[in-house]
């Protein structure tokens, strides 16, 4: 099950990438509500990169993988409340939702310098809209420097979330807009490489306009369960 799963969304990006001449992007397997089984049967397979929305979440599912969980990588794609900074900056990898300075001198005052440097994105809220976390375009620059002049965390670049649409062309304009916003950051920042952007409804359309990661749960592992 997880391999057939696995292989059919590897092709879809493969696919997805040669139709547009692009680079194949990362894939990052969103495992939130599913249960450390999931994870185990996916990393089997081959996957190393795994997301999650919550913290509690992840750090139950990382005692439950055991050894495991150290030979995957973790992102934090759900939104972060300073005061879940700490435990965050100490059990994920990645962290791709940064929208506001008070988060970054939270993650980097926590971030254990023998780790080595946190990797973050900035969350830009694309389309402005009043229910999505994310910093306004205009914002991003200040927070990028913020970012930059913390030795404990490293800038990788820009994750979005546009707003859902049945029609996956219509999120287009949105990619579009993001992309622009990561080459001008990829053009100051030497470490910025990756632009978060697709999910399993939309990976082709944001792999054609400049995604190198995506974010995919319902096409690796069903539909997630009703919580
Ligand atoms: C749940 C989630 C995804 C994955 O969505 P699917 O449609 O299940 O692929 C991607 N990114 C974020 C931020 C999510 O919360």
């Amino acid at each position: 099950m997880s391999t057939r799963l696995l292989n059919a969304v590897s092709l879809r990006l493969r696919n997805a990438a040669e139709a547009a001449d692009r680079p194949v992007p990362r894939l990052l397997a969103v495992s939130k509500t599913q249960p450390a089984e999931a994870v185990t049967a996916l990393a089997a397979a081959g996957q190393r990169a795994f997301g999650e929305n919550y913290v509690q979440e992840a750090v139950a599912k990382a005692a439950a993988l055991g050894e495991t969980a150290g030979k995957l990588e973790w992102h934090l794609i759900g939104h972060l409340q300073s005061n879940k900074a700490r435990e965050a900056a100490a059990l994920f990898d990645w962290v791709q939702t940064v929208d506001r300075p008070r988060l970054v001198d939270a993650l980097a005052r926590h971030r254990d310098r023998a780790r080595g440097p946190l990797d973050v994105l900035v969350q830009v809220n694309i389309d402005d809209e009043a229910s999505k976390h994310g910093c306004r375009p205009d914002q991003m620059d200040a927070l990028a420097q913020a970012i930059a002049s913390h030795p404990t965390l490293r800038l990788r670049g820009l994750m979005v979330i546009p707003t859902a649409h049945d029609d996956p062309e219509l999120a287009r304009p949105s990619f579009r807009r993001a992309r622009a916003l990561f080459e001008r950051l990829r053009g100051q920042y030497p470490a910025v490489d990756t632009l978060s952007m697709g999910m399993s409804g939309d990976a082709e359309v944001a792999v054609a306009e400049g995604a190198t990661m995506v974010r995919i749960g319902t096409a690796l592992f069903g539909a997630r369960p009703p919580k």
